[in-house]
């Protein structure tokens, strides 16, 4: 819930006395209440009206003032003009409409910069406390650009209509979780996971899902064999998950900077590119083959996790490969990046206690992944990686 504190109300009154001199009573009103009020204005018509403002903020009230500069000159305006009821002529309205509108993105800059900043809020009814941005929660609520809301409410409809549930999980791992479904599925819930323990031979799991880029498994098994117990990091992000160059770059420096023997997958796709070019630019490759081993395309995941070597997974928290590293008895580094997967992170860091997060910000939707800036840097994923975390778990 926002707190009337934490409310801010921004008044953008048309630059005339007719207009700004109710919208000063109304930001009086407003701010009695206990909010905090913005009245956008020029410098002119902050001086005019500073007095009563001035008396307003004296009394206690949160009124600020913000200035914009009026661009006068430009619109061909004779200096002063900053209100409709200081017009030396009528003639003059047509340049002071297009002063106004010249004044859009001075107020696009300050209302983005005054953007409210995610607020984490607690998902009611959940057996734990579960704590979340709302740009952390997955599609349903909290849709990218590319809206596919109509075949969402198709698959819900869908699962609504069946006679019960499958799940790939199971009972020991979130028992009052599955208590709770069980309670609005009629009891009709059947938790059959984790499936992967199924693969049994080697080849089963190498296998599994794709043809990994390894010919021989042998290669990758001995690699593997070189280094003492549960030393190595793997780090993957799923099927799906694209990470930008900028995010690959503080994934890889952290890796190397960790120290740790490290496996890092590279998925193939139009971000592969840049990935590649930086990788050789850079020569990451050959700097970190002492100990770090890049897999390009399809990595056997379930039988890197079955190895003795794996100290540590850096995941995207999808839920099979959250389920593969639980099977596998591996700690998590934790990376969502769409979907439920910041759920599964909080279940594997506040409820589990066997994942540490890297401070993932926010879902980066499918499709969408083009946010240049940097949301988790190198620095995270190095502390997130050293031997310690593995201490408790
Ligand atoms: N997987 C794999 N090799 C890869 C990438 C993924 O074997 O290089 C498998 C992984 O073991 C898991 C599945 O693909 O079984 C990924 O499913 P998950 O729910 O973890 O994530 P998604 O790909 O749906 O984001």
């Amino acid at each position: 819930m926002v707190t009337e504190q934490e409310l801010n109300f921004v008044l953008i009154p048309l630059l005339a006395a007719s207009h700004i001199i109710p919208m000063v009573d109304m930001a009086k009103l407003l701010a009695r209440r206990g909010v905090t009020v913005t009245l956008v204005m020029t410098p002119l018509n902050a001086i005019r009206f500073t007095a009563v403002i001035d008396r307003a903020i004296g009394s206690g009230l949160l009124i600020r003032v913000l200035e914009l500069q009026f661009p006068a000159k430009e619109a061909g305006l004779p200096e002063g003009c900053e209100s409709a009821d200081l017009l030396p002529a009528l003639a003059f309205r047509r340049n002071f409409f297009v002063a106004i509108d010249m004044l859009q993105d001075q107020a696009e800059k300050f209302l983005e910069e005054m953007k409210p900043k995610p607020r984490p809020f607690v998902i009611p009814d959940l057996p734990d406390r579960i704590e979340v941005t709302k740009c952390q929660l997955p599609g349903a609520f909290n849709p990218g650009t590319h809206c596919i809301q109509d075949i969402r409410d198709k698959i819900r409809a869908a699962e609504i209509r069946a006679y019960g549930v499958v799940i790939n999980t199971f009972e020991e791992l979130e028992q009052r979780y599955v208590d709770e479904f069980r309670k609005l599925k009629d009891g009709r819930v059947w938790c059959i996971g984790p499936l992967c323990l199924w693969n049994n031979d080697n080849l089963d799991k190498a296998q599994r899902g794709n043809k990994t880029s390894f010919d021989k498994e042998d290669s990758l098994n001995k690699w593997l064999d070189s280094w003492q117990p549960e030393s190595v990091v793997y780090a993957c992000l799923g099927s799906l998950g694209r990470i930008t160059i900028v995010q690959f770059v503080e994934l890889a420096l952290g890796l190397e900077e960790s120290g740790c023997p490290f496996i890092l997958v590279i998925k193939a796709g139009e971000g592969q590119a840049p990935i590649e070019d930086w990788i050789s630019k850079n020569r990451f490759e050959k700097r970190t083959k002492e100990r770090g081993l890049l897999i390009r395309g399809w990595a056997p995941q379930v039988l890197i996790l079955s190895h003795p070597a794996i100290g540590g997974f850096l995941t995207h928290c999808g839920w099979n490969s959250t389920l593969e590293g639980i099977a596998a008895s591996v700690p998590m580094i934790t990376w969502p990046l769409f979907s439920e997967q910041f759920l599964n992170e909080r279940f594997l860091v506040h409820v589990l206690k066997t994942g540490v997060s890297v401070g993932s910000q926010g879902v980066m939707h499918l499709g969408e992944e083009v946010v240049p800036e940097v949301q988790v840097n190198k620095e995270e994923v190095t502390k997130s990686e050293r031997p310690n975390i593995y201490a408790n778990s």
